[in-house]
């Protein structure tokens, strides 16, 4: 008999699927001590967009989360999901930070280290293996799991082979768009359990509805580790339930020996979470889509993906960009959709349909895409579309940190001198968000309201209250649109510069913050140089001036939020 090992994914995971990962640490504390009597195999509680939506819109320091829930959470272990060498942002930092950062972690509470890569480049992920192991904790690596013609089950046997050559503990299929069906699940489990000496760990959302039947064929396969989520947090694009996975398994071979009646004692607490956070739940998340397997957009993209043609007010483009994803990913050489890559190709699936040309604009993290900068992509990209984003310049062969100078004493020193690190650990929230950090770490950053709970929650109807009306004045009609104040969306439109053309104006091209300003009044720029970078989705995407001349006048500051055709300078 061999029992089932189960990670609940309250704290990360599960609202970062369906509540845009807005669970504040007071609503997490006072159920910790309870979920740490049911006997998971972990707790999984930290990492992924945790850290950065803490100190980007809860005014809360991730480090001190990760303390308080270590001091509630005595028995059983605490895990964090980690990008590799993207560790909790969205690019690569050099060693030195990843080595503080790892440390860091372990020394405040995370007990096992969940780590992968976008593109499943082992390069990417043994340093962080290396250091979380010399740490003497629990290290699984992880198959980042996609469909494409390259991706085989000896592909992945082959990967979690090098995984257990770096002396991962265990190894974690990770399907973060519920895309694996149940033979391909009983397969690749069953090949994994015959050909490494890990334990087998499975990881699904429930976005294309397969994922309990995938479970059991697991189950049957001999995995040992289920990743499952309290029922109230359960379903749509998160995990699948824990009561229910339980139950289903009661009293054969597979039995998780887990207390339904203590499950049950959670499951009221988290009712009531989701009563809280219900403005949150966006129905698109909450439901079973089947487009997943057609389209292969995790959930947490989805959202971003409407989000983002809400801003730039174009909806009606959505199935085009449905469509246009497909074609990116494959000239990308099959990347798995899944932090960072998920956005690179979102963004511009979004920029290809919106502009009318495909690749007309690139964003800068699709360029160092295509110069290696994010490691080997699964399949060689398209070279006519490389030939047109990077010309003639050769993708670079080696280890991409192995190209980043070391970092850490800079951002200690810098940050020392702005006044804004009062522990170890600031140094590296400074490092991984130099944008958003300085506000939090100087105390002015706010906690963002939590809009009142949606009444009819918990029926399958979407719930949100609609925000976009037609009103009809003296026979014409005008289209409005409303939000709540202080609601979770971000003040736009900051921009004190004249609102249409402008002689020798440059626009945002984009819906975004202000990440960086290149230029100052005075200077002189030539066509095409960046003069700004627009941060949206969180991706960088460079303006560029339309003609030579001075810069006359700056209407715009760093960290400011900008609508798209919005006036930044004027250049003369
Ligand atoms: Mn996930």
């Amino acid at each position: 008999m061999k029992g089932i090992k189960i990670v609940e994914t309250a704290f990360r995971d599960a609202h970062q699927s369906l509540l845009a990962t807005r669970m504040r640490t007071r609503d997490m504390l006072p159920i910790a001590e309870e979920m740490d009597k049911i006997g998971f195999f972990s707790l999984e509680a930290w990492g992924g967009a945790t850290f950065d939506t803490c100190i980007r819109y809860l005014n809360e320091d991730p480090w001190e989360r990760l303390r308080s829930l270590e001091e509630h959470v005595k028995k059983t272990p605490l895990q964090m999901l980690l990008r590799g060498q993207n560790l909790v942002g969205y690019k690569h930092y050099p060693d030195d930070i990843v080595k503080n950062f790892v440390e860091k972690a372990y020394e405040n509470g995370v007990n096992i280290f969940r780590i992968f890569d976008a593109l499943n480049d082992i390069r990417n992920m043994q340093y962080s293996i290396k250091i979380a192991k010399e740490q003497g904790a629990h290290v699984q690596g992880v198959i980042s799991y996609t469909t494409s013609p390259v991706h085989t089950l000896e592909n992945y046997v082959e990967f979690a082979k090098e995984l257990e050559a770096l002396e991962c503990d265990s190894v974690a299929i990770k399907d973060m768009a519920g895309l694996i069906n149940p033979h391909d699940t009983y397969e690749l489990v069953k090949t994994l359990k015959e050909e490494t000496d890990l334990l087998i760990n499975l990881h699904c959302h429930c976005t294309s509805g397969m994922t309990p039947m995938s479970y059991y064929a697991a189950c049957q396969a001999g995995v040992d580790i289920l990743d499952t989520a309290i029922s109230p947090l359960a379903w749509g694009t998160s995990q699948p339930p824990t009561e229910s996975i339980v139950a289903g398994l009661q009293g054969t071979p597979y039995d998780t020996g887990l207390d339904l009646k203590l499950l049950n004692e959670i499951k009221k607490y988290f009712e009531e979470i989701r009563k809280k956070y219900s403005s949150l739940l966006d129905p698109i998340v909450e439901r079973i889509d089947t487009d997943v397997l057609l389209y292969q957009i995790p959930g947490g993209m989805l959202s971003n993906l409407v989000s983002q043609l809400k801003e730039q007010d174009a909806m009606d483009r959505y199935q085009d960009v449905l469509e246009e994803m497909p074609h990116v990913r494959q000239e990308m050489g099959y990347p798995p959709l899944v932090t960072p890559t998920s956005q690179i190709v979102g963004i511009q699936a979004v920029m290809n349909v919106l502009n009318g040309e495909r690749y007309k604009a690139v964003t800068n993290e699709v360029k160092e895409y295509f110069k290696g900068y994010y490691g080997k992509p699964p399949a060689p990209v398209d070279p006519e579309i490389a030939k047109q984003i990077i010309g003639d310049e050769e993708p670079i062969s080696v280890r991409p940190a192995d190209i980043l100078e070391p970092q850490y004493q800079r951002y200690k020193e810098e940050g020392e001198k702005m006044g804004i690190i009062h522990q170890e650990e600031d140094v590296l929230t400074f490092a991984l968000y130099p944008a958003v950090a300085p506000k939090f770490l100087k105390g002015e950053a706010k906690e963002e309201e939590l809009a009142p709970p949606v009444e009819n929650n918990g029926c399958t109807e979407p719930v949100g209250i609609p925000t976009e009306y037609s009103v009809e004045v003296d026979g014409d009609l005008f289209d409005v649109k409303v939000m709540p104040t202080g609601y979770a969306i971000q003040e736009v439109g900051s921009v004190s510069g004249p609102s249409g053309p402008v002689e020798g104006g440059v626009e945002s091209t984009m819906q975004g913050m202000i990440l960086k300003l290149k230029v100052n009044a005075g200077d002189k720029v030539n066509e095409g140089d960046v003069v700004a970078v627009v941060e949206a989705m969180k991706m960088e995407n460079d303006i560029q001036s339309p003609h030579s001349g001075t810069v006359e006048e700056i209407f715009t500051a760093e960290g400011e939020t900008v609508n798209s055709g919005d006036t930044l300078m004027v250049i003369k």
